[in-house]
């Protein structure tokens, strides 16, 4: 571990329950806790590769800390969607969520900087019955939030690749939006200690910035009364409490949230305005450096109509061809995107309507197919939805027919001619296609297990 900077002890001083000895003490040995969000749309009896000791995380009822770090790549279940890897400190946001929303959760949410998608795959737990934009402007980091998010499986997603400034023309559209910033990283010193040597003050400073000029851009898009919830992975006060005091200029009003003092989250106020913050410290609590706040909207939005974007609706042959495998006419709206047909939540088709005017969609909803001849051809997302698919064969695999799979290498199957869901512990991998002579492996080819 790389010696940490004197310049970031020296800075954080001033930081309640700031512990030098106690800081450079927990990186000198750093051990992180290995952690796991479990998906609650994909129940598994067994955690098969996970069957270790569990312990739950107090702030998050789906978390749990593992006693070993396992081969997350060889274990079927992490590709079928069944939990994502997840520090502990960063699940705080379901607490934050459950004392300051409660069951309202029919919400227009907007996670701006999402990838990979930590945030973003909770946020889909908790919003089952709303609606989340997931944002990321780096496209390459689009890609890792994509596949995430579609094994994760929520049909009420939508993922778009837009600057924070893009936001603007929404005005008042979400009721709650989370901004994750951008930050120096001096949280995550134990899990990446090559990024020690990136820090400095001066970029600390630029972080703020930055951090100030993401938030600037997005606050118009919050509705008067919704929830701002903002959060870094960085201990510095410049790019925490210093931000929540600039918030509380700008008509948010900071929200306080009760936390049992056995957790070992210090609770922190802003200088100048008293804002209310959460921070972790490793050697107060098992998870790495982070801070996260949360303010309620009071100024007015100037009322707008949002202009849509008409979204071609599927054909009556295209809606034939689903509704023969599944109801979906009823909570769904069926639509197209070039040959294939999508699925999209019939109470918020008209927001993504809206969301499509203003914004670039890299994907909203589910891909159910595409139509050849007679046929349709099932799209993996489909297979990674909670959708039903009960019209197909459903298989159960072992491990190394599962992970053969994942690899695209050959493997045997007995099963009947046409289209097969594969299962591990019950869960949905992907679609085979079993032909009389071979086995047609239709697991996305970018996703393919590498590792032999
Ligand atoms: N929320 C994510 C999660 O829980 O998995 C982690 C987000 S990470 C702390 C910050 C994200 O902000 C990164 O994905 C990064 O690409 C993105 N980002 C970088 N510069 C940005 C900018 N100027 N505006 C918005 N997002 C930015």
């Amino acid at each position: 571990m790389a010696t940490l900077p004197p310049s970031l002890i020296a800075s954080l001083k001033e930081v309640v329950a700031f512990d030098a000895a106690a800081f450079e003490a927990v990186h000198a040995t750093p051990q992180p806790a290995t952690s796991i969000r479990l998906n609650p749309a994909k129940p598994v009896q067994a955690l098969s590769l996970l069957e270790q000791d569990t312990q739950a995380i107090p702030w998050c009822s789906n978390g749990r800390y593992l006693s070993a770090r396992p081969s997350f790549t060889m274990d079927p279940l992490f590709h079928a969607g069944g939990y994502y890897v997840q520090e502990a400190s960063s699940m705080f946001l379901w607490h934050l969520l459950e004392q300051l929303i409660g069951s309202n959760t029919q919400l227009n949410v907007l996670d701006l900087c999402a990838a990979p998608g930590g945030k973003s795959t909770l946020l889909a737990s908790y919003f089952t019955n709303g609606l989340l934009v997931s944002n990321e402007v780096i496209k390459s980091r689009a890609n890792i939030l994509e596949e995430n998010l579609v094994k994760w499986g929520s049909e009420n997603v939508v993922i778009t690749n837009n600057d924070p400034s893009h936001f603007k023309s929404l005005s008042g559209f979400f009721d709650v939006v989370v901004v994750d910033a951008p930050c120096s990283g001096s949280g995550l010193f134990r899990k990446d200690p090559d990024a020690i040597k990136e820090w400095s003050l001066d970029n600390v400073a630029l972080c703020a910035q930055r951090q100030q000029r993401i938030l600037a851009d997005v606050l118009p898009c919050l509705k008067t009364g919704g929830l701002l919830i903002y959060a870094t992975c960085s201990y510095s006060k410049a790019e925490n409490e210093a931000i929540c005091d600039w918030l509380s200029t700008q008509q948010l009003h900071s929200k306080q949230v009760t936390v049992p003092t056995e957790w070992g989250i210090v609770a922190t106020q802003s200088e100048q305005f008293g804002a209310y913050g959460y921070r972790f410290f490793p050697y107060l609590t098992k998870g790495e450096g982070f801070f996260i706040a949360a303010f309620e909207k009071s100024s007015h939005n100037e009322p707008v109509r949002w202009k849509e974007q008409k979204i071609p609706l599927a054909n009556k042959q295209e809606q034939d061809a689903v509704e023969q495998l599944f109801s979906a006419s009823n909570q769904w709206q069926l639509f197209k995107q070039q040959e294939s047909i999508k699925l999209f939540p019939k109470a918020y088709f008209t927001h993504l309507q809206i969301l499509a005017k203003h914004l670039y969609i890299k994907k909203a909803g589910i891909e159910i197919g595409g139509i050849k001849g007679k046929d349709l051809i099932p799209h993996h997302e489909w297979a990674m939805s909670t959708l039903p698919k009960t019209s197909f064969t459903h298989l159960e695999v072992d491990l190394p027919t599962a992970i053969a799979y994942l690899q695209k290498k050959a493997f045997t199957l007995t099963a009947p001619v046409g289209w097969t869901l594969l299962t591990y512990c019950s869960l949905p991998l992907g679609w085979v296609k079993v032909l009389p002579n071979r086995i047609n492996n239709y697991y996305p080819n970018e996703w393919r297990i590498l590792k032999s």
